[in-house]
């Protein structure tokens, strides 16, 4: 019988609801209690993958190609689990999953409505993760904040979900956060109080509050959570503010969280073993001499957009026991200000992104990083640019481009492939998800990565163009990673440079706080200079 936590928010969003689900998951798979997880996102697209980053900030892409919340990248990396389309649900999938059967008839004779129909539809999906996963426990975050219009439909399902499997299956997490008063130096909890009285009203007594501040909280507050909102003291668990979010899930293991839930629940009550994550956050906290990376790209002002790979610069300079310092750049300003801004980096990641805007900004960091031997990661768009600028100079003119940007240009060095021509649609039309790649021997990505076949994840529609693979070669370009039949370049990198690889894919989704990915070590490794000697093999003519 799979067990369920639902976690909900209240007071307001953006208090770090999913790095809890995320630390509550790795709490419970360091006792060795197999985890899934699932977010519910109350907005009507079906997914983010056509959201603006200004609306949404990063698209997250799971093994199977499904474009998500951000949030699946907490618990992906928390939990190391490689998780599903099936974790994440939105408004829109149920509506449309319910709206088609109506179309086939499935309904024949009946009136649709919220209840049961809708409900039904939400609860579906969480007995699907329980059935896919067969994990022992499945967590469900409700996103939002409890007395959301748009979010009731989720919480009435989870609601009845503990008739549905029984009371003892089903644990209720809320987590609110107490504001901090300066003017009388205290922290509130009417707040907290008004949240759980609204959960209450639709039916719901959450079992444990977890009560984000930015300052400490005392006994006394813990008490008045605990008897004004009729939850056990124990139950009441403060999570401050941490500099460093892996912290987390051991600040709830020491809280009592861990016990807490195994007993509520009925687990199994093994003592967690969190000791290597504790070696990881000591490392992290250690003081470290700081390496700045540049990452220049289109919405740097907009940090949400690129958490991937922030987190994953940060997994590989922590593994080289040095601290990041990320200088973002707004791609524009470097088409302003030229590339003076890039002199005090020590490496260049340009991410992903979509759109003209910024483009040349991008293409100067690339030219940059060549010219000046400085090490350089592209990131999908990030290799395109790489590629736009290799040609641009191996066939001296400025205008090979890719068709993104430029529909009439002579020299189409990315391109789509005849097949994407036709596709009209916007929603879910990319080369999404995971697909093998095949390192060429000899070469720094091969080298990296001590595989022969990768799979990593995909977003994109434009493709390195063939036509020119030939010209490019010549010039000095390695095509290093392709597709099983040779027909997608995957990778490619600069002979003669200490570091300089561009990826078709997003390998950041795959990186992990104790499993840096492979391209990102080597990166943060030859910027910091300390890439090992047996991994400057000769690259292939
Ligand atoms: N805009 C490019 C494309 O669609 C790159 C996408 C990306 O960086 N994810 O191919």
């Amino acid at each position: 019988m799979t067990k369920y936590i639902f976690v909900t928010g209240g007071v307001v969003s953006s208090v770090g609801k999913g790095i809890t689900v995320a630390s509550i998951g790795r709490i419970l798979k360091s006792r060795n209690i197999s985890v899934s997880v699932q977010k519910l996102d109350p907005y009507i697209n079906v997914d983010p993958g056509t959201m603006s980053p200004y609306q949404h900030g990063e698209v997250f892409v799971t093994q199977d190609g499904a474009e998500t919340d951000l949030d699946l990248g907490h618990y992906e990396r928390f939990i190391d689990v490689n998780l599903t389309a099936a974790s994440s649900v939105t408004t829109g999938q149920i509506y449309s999953s319910i709206i088609a059967q109506e179309r086939r008839g499935d309904f024949l004779g009946g009136t649709i409505q919220v209840v049961p129909h809708v409900i039904n539809e939400i609860k579906r999906r969480f007995r699907e993760v329980a059935r896919e996963s067969e994990a022992s426990v499945v967590i469900v975050e409700v996103g939002g904040t409890v007395g959301d219009i748009e979010g009731l439909p989720f919480i009435e399902a989870i609601r009845q979900m503990r008739s549905d499997v029984g009371r003892e299956n089903v644990l209720y997490v809320h987590v609110t956060l107490l504001p901090y008063l300066s003017s009388t130096g205290e922290l509130k909890t009417k707040p907290t109080q008004h949240s759980v009285n609204e959960l209450r009203r639709i039916g719901i007594q959450p079992d444990v509050i977890v009560c984000r501040s930015d300052y400490p909280i005392t006994d006394e507050i813990r008490d008045k959570i605990a008897l004004f909102c009729d939850v056990d003291r124990r139950a009441v668990v403060p999570l401050l503010t941490l500099p460093i979010i892996y912290e987390t899930p051991l600040v709830l293991e020491e809280a009592g969280l861990g016990q807490l839930v195994v007993e509520m629940l009925d687990l199994p009550r093994l003592n967690g073993d969190l000791s290597e994550w504790h070696t990881l956050v000591e490392r992290m906290k250690e003081p470290k001499e700081p390496l700045p990376i540049a990452i220049v790209g289109k919405y740097v002002e907009l940090r949400d957009s690129y958490i991937s790979v922030r987190e994953a610069l940060r997994h590989a300079a922590a593994y080289h026991n040095r601290d990041i310092e990320i200088h973002w750049i707004r791609s524009e300003d470097l088409e302003r200000d030229g590339d003076s801004l890039l002199r005090c980096v020590q490496g260049i990641v340009v991410p992903g992104g979509f759109g003209v805007r910024g483009i040349e900004g991008m293409v100067i960091a690339a030219r940059y990083a060549r010219e000046n031997q400085i090490p350089y990661l592209g990131l999908c768009l990030g290799m395109h640019v790489m590629v736009i600028e290799y040609a641009r100079q191996v066939l001296n003119s400025p205008e090979p481009n890719s068709t993104e940007f430029d529909l009439e240009t002579p020299y189409p060095v990315i391109d789509l492939l005849p097949e994407q021509r036709a596709v009209q649609e916007k929603g879910g039309t990319m080369r999404l998800g995971g697909y093998p790649c095949h390192l060429i021997k000899g070469t720094r990505a091969a080298s990296a990565y001590g595989e022969n076949v990768v799979y990593e994840r995909h977003r994109h529609r434009f493709e390195f163009n063939n036509d020119f693979r030939g010209t490019l070669e010549r010039g000095g370009l390695v095509l290093s990673g392709l597709s099983p039949e040779g027909r997608l370049v995957e990778i490619s990198e600069l002979r003669d440079h200490p570091f300089m690889v561009g990826t078709q894919f997003h390998p950041e989704f795959r990186s992990r706080p104790n499993r840096p990915h492979p391209l990102f070590r080597d990166f943060i490794g030859a910027a910091s200079g300390v890439l090992r000697e047996g991994d400057q093999h000769t690259l292939p003519l």
